[in-house]
């Protein structure tokens, strides 16, 4: 028997036997018979050559034999045949082109031998243009129609939702035409204080569910884009909740963790799941759950704007968290559904490749593919104005792709931030493409990086296998020469090699939405320490983290110590464990102010913001003071940062008579005067101004 007919390259086939057998055979194309000529044979396989010039791809092609009826040929070899991607690569727009005189519907699918568009139930046929895409015009003002494809691919239909959708009904089963002019409104850009390196940023990282879905606050739209920016509303106890919280912090970027569409989430009924969002389907639709009406293709869109604008309006910017390196399952991918074999890494054993963990790595060196990911960027920034991408495993993300993305991102906007989690995955079928991992840094220099040697000096390595061992903020005295590595942005050749050659490049921070909470993990690695002293770490490590060189990043509820229960991957692990609790904020709301002030006096001090190594290497001095690290940085005003990590509070003497100001914010207030000793309770980071005397 025949089990199949397969091509194997641009002009050979194999038929496929399930043993010995004669075969006889006309090769089909388009109807036509075209010669082909029997080249070699085993027992199990007759290979074929295939005469004459022709394109296999886009062109129906039958093997009819006459001992087993007809095959058709299955072409899911081809993405990995020589010349492929010369032959299909396609540069121009795809999805569909609108106007209101007529829509074009254009998709990449070079595998498929014909198609339809499906347009409210219409089938119109699909014309094959070039390079692989076809095309279909219809007349008439196509806004809010909906359609899928039906596509013949290996002589089998495979209907699908348009990947280069912009707008879809919930869950993203069908795509939408969308008419964006439509929701056109002004994104208040004008608003945002200027940014002259992402020095200036402090970065909040939050998930839209998560910061406003706890039941202790008078939010209406609790857990959606629309939530997030009710003003005026009030926790249980009268503080500020939701939008006017968020913005008393004074960080800089919010980072949202992925707003593009997921998979998981029912959107229809979202309380039945929860999920951080890491599952990616549509690059270019958002997430219905987080939409007031997950099936009205406009309210997404419309509500996210609003988000970003009101934000943008009162002068913070929003960063994207970004997932291009994985998808949720291959099968379900609309890539992968409409051309096979093409967007995703194999291995050696042409299995595919999982260094993402997820099952799966996207192939973001395969020029389509990065031309998706490129065109994802456009769509978010032109149709969206947000203000910064993070690139999740952006280790396993092709260094080519990344100078491209940093190309355009910032030709369309200068000061747009573009950062990543640049882990060493590994990545073993990709020796010939480096990747954007930490140790490629010096080659993409406008990429930061997620620190995690800061982490992992400050307050400890991550992880439960580490869970014991205390950085030099929990008192390990072993981490001081690391600490002073990480605290100029580990951008000196210090007890490690530097990592960065540029300050901005190193985004610092404790806690992330991975892994334990700064305030888990000080309780798993402290022993037998109350409240209270916890708090105090958390207040001396988040002040340390903003006062240190590098970009500064915090996760949402690591201001006032929020706990996830020891749950070291919520992504799924629902609400309660999840939200950011207003009970909590209400009982350590001062905690909260304390870090607002951290944020403004990072504001105000300029030398924090330098991007001149030379300065810092110039301007910065650390000495030890019976254990207290004294951290001394001369700038207009000179800076004193002491670091107390020890359980014993200290009295340090000066061996000259300063006048120090606390630095709160632009304000300064005149706490101590004409003082040469100063105490430094134990785990407490204090900050002064020193006041030089007029010339
Ligand atoms: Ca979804």
């Amino acid at each position: 028997m025949i089990r199949n007919v397969t091509l194997t390259s641009w002009n050979t086939f194999d038929v496929n036997l399930d043993g010995y057998e004669n075969v006889h055979l006309d090769f089909l194309y388009d109807g036509e018979v075209i010669p082909t000529r029997e080249i070699s044979r085993t027992d199990k396989t007759i290979s074929y050559f295939i005469d004459g010039d022709i394109e296999i791809l886009g062109h129906d092609v039958v093997i009819e034999t006459f001992e087993n009826g007809s095959f058709p040929l299955i072409v899911t070899n081809a993405p990995d045949f020589h010349d492929f991607d010369n032959r299909y690569y396609y540069s121009g727009e795809l999805g569909p082109i609108y106007s209101k005189e007529f829509t074009e519907f254009r998709i990449w699918a070079p595998l498929a031998s014909s198609g339809y568009l499906l347009l409210e139930g219409f089938e119109i046929p699909l014309k094959r243009i070039e390079n692989g895409v076809f095309n279909a015009f219809v007349d008439g003002d196509m806004d809010g129609k909906s359609y899928l494809y039906l596509l013949k691919i290996n002589g089998e239909d495979v209907l699908v939702a348009d990947p280069y959708a912009k707008a879809c009904n919930a869950n993203g089963k069908k795509s939408f035409v969308v008419d964006l002019n439509k929701v056109n409104i002004d994104m208040f850009d004008e608003n945002l204080p200027q940014m002259n390196s992402y020095l200036d940023a402090i970065i909040y990282e939050g998930h839209v569910r998560d910061l406003t879905i706890d039941d202790s606050t008078d939010i209406e739209n609790k857990g959606k884009f629309a939530g997030l920016i009710e003003k005026g509303r009030k926790t249980k106890c009268g503080n500020p909740a939701g939008f006017d919280y968020f913005l008393s912090l004074g960080f800089t970027h919010l980072q949202l963790l992925p707003v593009l569409d997921y998979f998981t989430v029912d959107e229809e009924y979202p309380e039945n799941g929860y999920n951080w969002g890491y599952d990616p389907y549509h690059f270019f639709c958002l997430e219905g759950s987080y939409s007031l009406n997950p099936n009205d293709p406009y309210s997404r869109i419309l509500e996210f704007k609003k988000l970003v604008r009101a934000f943008h309006k009162s002068g913070v910017r929003i960063n994207l968290d970004v997932v291009y390196n994985h998808v949720y399952r291959v099968k379900d991918s609309l890539f992968e559904q409409i051309t096979p074999n093409y967007f995703f890494r194999k291995d050696r054993h042409n299995k595919l490749q999982d260094r993402s963990g997820c099952g799966n790595d996207f192939a973001s060196e395969r020029p389509m593919a990065r031309k998706m990911i490129v065109d994802s960027i456009k769509h978010l920034l032109n149709v969206y104005h947000v203000d910064g991408f993070r690139f999740d495993l952006m280790g396993l993300i092709d260094i080519d792709t990344m100078k491209e993305i940093e190309k355009v991102v910032h030709e369309i906007k200068p000061d747009c931030m573009l950062y990543g989690e640049g882990w060493n995955m590994m990545a073993e079928t990709y020796y010939h493409n480096e990747l954007a991992t930490m140790e490629n840094a010096s080659k993409i220099p406008n990429i930061a990086f997620f620190n995690d040697r800061y982490r992992n000096i400050v307050r400890g390595p991550g992880g439960r296998a580490h869970l014991d061992e205390k950085g030099y903020l929990l008192g390990n005295e072993d981490y001081f020469e690391g600490f002073k590595f990480v605290y100029p942005g580990s951008c000196f050749d210090l007890a490690f090699p530097k990592l960065f050659n540029n300050l901005n490049q190193s985004l610092n921070y404790v806690e992330c939405h991975d892994n334990a909470t700064l305030y888990d993990a000080l309780k798993n690695t402290l022993e037998d320490v109350s409240e209270e002293e916890l708090i105090r770490y958390v207040r001396m490590i988040n002040k340390t983290l903003l006062l240190s060189f590098g970009i500064p990043f915090v996760h949402a509820g690591q201001e006032i110590g929020m706990s996830k229960f020891n749950n070291h991957n919520s992504y799924n692990a629902g609400d309660h464990v999840n939200k950011f609790s207003y009970d909590l904020l209400d009982k350590r709301y001062n905690l909260s102010r304390s870090f607002a002030c951290y944020c403004a006096t990072r504001k105000g001090a300029r030398i924090l913001k330098t991007t001149s190594l030379d300065e810092i290497g110039k301007n910065v001095n650390y000495e030890e003071l019976d254990d207290i690290l004294h951290v001394s940085i001369h700038d207009k005003l000179n800076f004193h940062i002491f670091i107390n990590p020890f359980d014993e509070g200290k009295r340090v003497h000066l061996d000259k008579r300063v006048d120090f100001y606390f630095p709160f914010g632009y304000h300064k207030v005149v706490e101590q005067n004409f003082k040469s000793e100063i105490d430094i309770p134990p785990h407490s980071c204090q900050v002064f101004y020193e006041e030089k005397d007029n010339a």
